[in-house]
């Protein structure tokens, strides 16, 4: 890899090893890109900026690090495969650009780790198979019996040992999470102009932050607005039903793990201000553990459906798959369907033995899905909101100078 300088308004620093970097992430062979613009046409989400997805391209083509990591369209791309279709030399830029932001994931994180569940398959499926021998192994070291009355799955994996596993667990992931996230928002900060003073330092800069928040949070990555709108219009013309829609199955399993997390979070704030103990048996309506079926539900349904969908190369999207592709919808799928049986397996009559394994299985799979989460693919759901915010800022009508 070498380094060098091209004549500019301000240096540009080029790597030369950046394209076949991208490349070791799945990346399709994007040299046969001659920038004609068709998929910039072609793409939804490129009504706003004439050159995305080509630029893109372009910077990886020319080896512009800096310039590729600093940019907020590159998490605006939903993966539709459109311009895949449609490109004359057959590039695939679709998938170029899935594996640039697996490139991107990498290149926040500095353990290190990331890079190695997406460029070595073989390590990556070892470590995520050990990863839950751990979990479960110590988890079974504190075991207590199996009561057969109901299903005690405390009396059989201590409650304060799972709440103790999980702070450790959102410790690692806030602390590794939130060093990539930093460094991310800093370098598209900087290229866009947008300082922490300018974001929050006057009611008018409030105001903009505030709006560009609840697009990027509340309608894109909730709402999954633009995704339904304007990446759908396909599904439409060929009446995909609507059970089956990529934003729908998407959203569900956003809103399953979402509404999980949150379910756990108020279980364990319940317990706490001594409203109700972890593991109380309660009727299906009351709110949290409706909550958590609805979610839990929810997930399943999305997780098997995006398990099938790209094991029938059912859309566009899916016709290319990494090892972490499916190693991510894995550790989703077993935790959802885990938890959703043990749900249900708590209101048998009598307490099946297979139960207790079961719920051990799932605390492990769920708390390795979260200690992942910075090194995977679910990372996106992080940075994508980030770069959503800045791109939602930039459309924001500008402060009149004085
Ligand atoms: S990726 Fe294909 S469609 Fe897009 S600019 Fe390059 S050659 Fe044209
Ligand atoms: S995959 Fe879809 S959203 Fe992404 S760049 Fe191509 S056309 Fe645009």
């Amino acid at each position: 890899m070498t380094a060098t300088t091209v004549p500019a308004t301000a240096p540009i620093r080029v790597d030369l090893g950046l394209y076949p970097e991208v490349q070791k992430f799945g990346a399709a062979d994007i040299s046969a890109c001659f920038s004609c613009g068709t998929c910039s046409a072609t793409c939804p989400m490129s009504q706003t900026d004439g050159t995305f997805p080509r630029r893109i391209i372009r910077f990886a083509q020319l080896g512009m690090k800096e310039q590729l990591l600093s940019s907020k369209e590159l998490w605006a791309c939903y993966q539709c495969g459109e311009c895949a279709e449609t490109c004359p030399t057959k590039a695939d830029p679709s998938e170029f650009m899935a594996a640039t932001r697996r490139y991107a994931i990498a290149s926040y994180d500095r353990t290190r780790l990331a890079r190695t569940m997406y460029t070595r398959p073989a390590v990556a499926s070892v470590l995520a198979v050990l990863i839950a021998l751990f979990f479960a192994a110590f988890m079974y070291t504190a075991h207590g019996p199996m009561p057969g009355e109901e299903l005690a799955i405390f009396t059989f994996i201590p409650e304060g040992l799972i709440h103790t596993m999980g702070i450790v667990v959102m410790v690692v992931v806030l602390l590794a999470g939130l060093a990539g996230v930093a460094t991310m928002a800093r370098d598209i900060g900087r290229k866009e102009g947008v300082s922490v003073r300018g974001a929050l330092g006057s009611r008018r800069g409030l105001a903009r932050t505030g709006r560009a928040l609840w697009t990027a949070v509340g309608r894109e990555s909730l709402g999954q607005v633009r995704f339904r709108e304007e990446c759908e219009a396909d599904a439409v013309a060929m009446a995909v039903p609507w059970y089956r829609r990529r934003w729908l199955v998407h959203a569900l399993v956003v809103w399953g793990f979402v509404g999980l997390l949150a379910a756990t979070g108020l279980d364990y704030g319940l317990a706490l201000i001594g409203v109700k103990e972890t593991g109380t048996p309660v009727p299906l309506w009351y709110p949290v553990r409706l909550l958590g079926t609805l979610a839990g539900a929810s997930l399943v349904y999305g997780a098997s459906v995006l398990i099938i969908d790209r094991y029938r190369k059912a859309n566009r999207s899916v016709t290319g798959s990494t090892t972490a592709d499916w190693l991510l919808l894995a550790l989703l799928w077993v935790t959802a369907v885990t938890g959703f049986t043990i749900e249900l397996a708590l209101y048998l009559p009598s307490a099946p033995v297979w139960g207790y394994w079961l719920f051990l299985v799932h605390v492990a799979v769920a708390m390795e899905l979260v200690l992942l989460a910075p090194f995977m693919k679910l990372a996106h759901a992080v940075y994508r909101p980030v770069a959503l915010f800045f791109v939602a800022l930039a459309a924001e009508p500008k402060e009149a100078s004085r």
